[in-house]
């Protein structure tokens, strides 16, 4: 058994990812400020881990830019942290635009803080989420790990800045045993529907906005351009199936604990990509609801393809997701069907 800071435990791919781990036979300390996120998932987490889990996760409220908070959080692990995952962060793209100073302070500054309270403690083992959109527009499809790494926007400038600051810093300290998971496009739920994407305001990604338009929130979606140079004219992406993404945390974990230090700078994809429209179909199928839709002009800074080869993670994790956009969608309805409102119209009676 390990003992494992989870940063963000309480979000949407953290809530998931503390289900595996203590499935796994971890034990867990949350430190979440909950300014995107819900306590009840991780009170979800519990019921669904079972048993004695309970015994196993501690939830720290706070801040991660805030030395005390990071200090009381690396108290409640008794002097043995064998691990951080770092997830907490802000990453709407958008909001990134409007507010890069507030990016740059949570996402880097808050990094920072992390990395220093793991070196006072005495912990130099770390999976941080990065991102695809590190890599911009890509020139080659499927992305390898090796591209160029050019973000178009404040939320990728922090995450690059960040894989940056990483690789300073493994290249001065080699005891530090690193993995930079580049996530593609996290979606679906626990195939329970008891935990799920919450996003607090309209979604700003195209997955949990369909989920809203065919539980009747919202009344129609927009697609972002359908003169792309694609089969079908619109834009296509690697979705992932978040369960596939929480486990491949797991896989992570262990190749860092049982190799010799080192950097790892990973893909987590499928290797597969689907259109706006095939999304938009398969979650009809799945949901039995009609998902309207109207044609808009294109997103500006979207790139018409982005899809992960995933072969590298395959190579060094021995992991490669397993679940197909259908299972994506029937876990996500699963979710979107029984809490229309997220966590927030179930948060008495979690
Ligand atoms: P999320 O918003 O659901 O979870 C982020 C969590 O971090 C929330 O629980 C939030 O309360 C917490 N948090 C934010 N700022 C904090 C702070 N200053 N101190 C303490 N806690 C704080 O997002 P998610 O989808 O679960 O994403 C997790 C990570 O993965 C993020 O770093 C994100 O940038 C990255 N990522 C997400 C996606 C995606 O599409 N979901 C894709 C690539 C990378
Ligand atoms: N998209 C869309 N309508 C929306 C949201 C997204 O047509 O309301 C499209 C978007 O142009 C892209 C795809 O759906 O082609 C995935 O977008 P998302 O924001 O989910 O992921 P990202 O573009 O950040 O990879």
């Amino acid at each position: 058994m390990a003992q494992v800071l989870i940063t963000g435990g309480a979000g949407f791919i953290g809530s998931h990812t503390c289900l595996v781990l203590l499935q796994a036979g971890h034990r867990l300390v949350v430190l979440d400020s909950f300014v995107t996120s819900n306590p009840a998932s991780l009170r979800r987490v519990l019921e669904l881990a079972g048993g004695v889990a309970s015994e196993r996760l501690t939830v720290i409220e706070g801040d991660l830019r805030q030395p005390s908070s990071l200090d009381r959080a690396f108290s409640a692990m008794a002097g043995r942290c064998d691990a951080v995952i770092h997830f907490a962060g802000l990453k709407a793209v958008a909001q990134s635009v409007h507010q890069p100073l507030l990016y740059w302070d949570v996402n880097v500054g808050g990094s920072t803080q992390l990395l220093s309270a793991m070196a006072r403690n005495g912990c130099h083992t770390l999976v941080f989420s990065s991102s695809a959109t590190v890599y911009g527009f890509p020139e080659t499809i499927p992305i390898q790990e090796t591209a160029p790494v050019l973000p178009i926007n404040p939320y990728g400038h922090t995450k690059a800045a960040v894989e940056r600051m990483l690789a300073d810093l493994a290249t001065s300290e080699t005891h530090w045993r690193i993995a930079r998971l580049r996530y593609f496009n996290p979606v679906g739920a626990h195939p329970s529907g008891q935990i799920g994407e919450n996003p607090l305001g309209p979604p700003d990604n195209l997955f949990p906005y369909v989920s809203q338009v065919a539980v009747g929130r919202i009344a129609r979606l927009q697609i972002y351009g359908d003169d792309w140079p694609t089969a079908d004219g619109t834009g296509i992406r690697d979705y992932i199936h978040v369960m596939d993404l929480a486990e491949g945390h797991l896989a992570a974990l262990e190749v860092l604990w049982n190799e010799q230090p080192q950097l790892l700078t990973l893909n987590l994809g499928s290797g597969i990509g689907h259109s706006v429209l095939e999304v938009v179909r398969a979650f009809e199928a799945a949901s039995g609801r009609t998902v309207p839709y109207g044609v808009a002009p294109r997103r500006a800074g979207d790139a018409a393809r982005s899809v992960a080869d995933p072969s590298e993670a395959e190579r060094r994790l021995g992991w490669r997701t397993r679940r197909d956009l259908e299972t994506m969608c029937l876990d996500g309805w699963a979710w979107q069907s029984s809490h229309p409102d997220g966590f927030s119209s179930q948060a008495s009676n979690p």
